[in-house]
């Protein structure tokens, strides 16, 4: 992590770092955005927050020994991640969909498609036939929008399926 450029596992672009936005949500819990997919890594190590530190430690040791296999490579050590379905528990006490989240079995970090967390977008659940809060090609705005969704999901107990 030291100033090298991370790729996007899905379809290498060059990611967005947090020092490169001027959004507290990127930063505080370090996330790098794909400016292609709208795609988010993280990794505890680079979370300036220690709410998102503890919460990704803790998250790894769901991906440590288990999980299935997927083909993408971490995009901080190139290890092959893997993926587990994690819901979260909501303040009325019922669980948000499930959401599947791509962790490195190695180093403490995670990959987001854009569509798993737009699943779970409060907008999107309030009126699921409201237009869609994230129109095509608006892939900046649409990962700001999806870092703000990930931390509201930080400060919420999760549930691993
Ligand atoms: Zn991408
Ligand atoms: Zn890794």
């Amino acid at each position: 992590m030291s100033g090298e450029k991370l790729h996007c596992p899905r379809d290498g672009t060059t990611l967005i770092s947090p020092e490169e936005t001027n959004t507290t949500a990127f930063s505080r819990h370090g996330i790098f955005h794909c400016p292609e997919c709208a795609g988010l890594a993280l990794h505890a190590k680079a979370a300036a927050s220690a709410i998102s530190a503890e919460k990704l430690e803790h998250l790894h040791d769901g991906f440590t020994d288990q999980g299935a296999p997927v083909e993408i490579s971490c995009p901080f050590c190139k290890i092959g991640m893997r993926v587990r379905d994690f819901a979260f528990r909501k303040l009325d006490g019922t669980l948000t969909e499930l959401i599947e989240i791509d962790g490195c079995p190695s180093c403490s970090s995670f990959w987001l498609d854009a569509s798993e967390l737009q699943r779970i977008s409060p907008t999107n659940e309030l009126d699921p036939s409201e237009p869609s809060l994230f129109p095509a090609k608006t892939t900046g705005a649409e990962a700001n929008t999806l870092a703000i969704v990930l931390e509201v999901l930080f400060h919420l107990p999760f549930v691993l399926i």
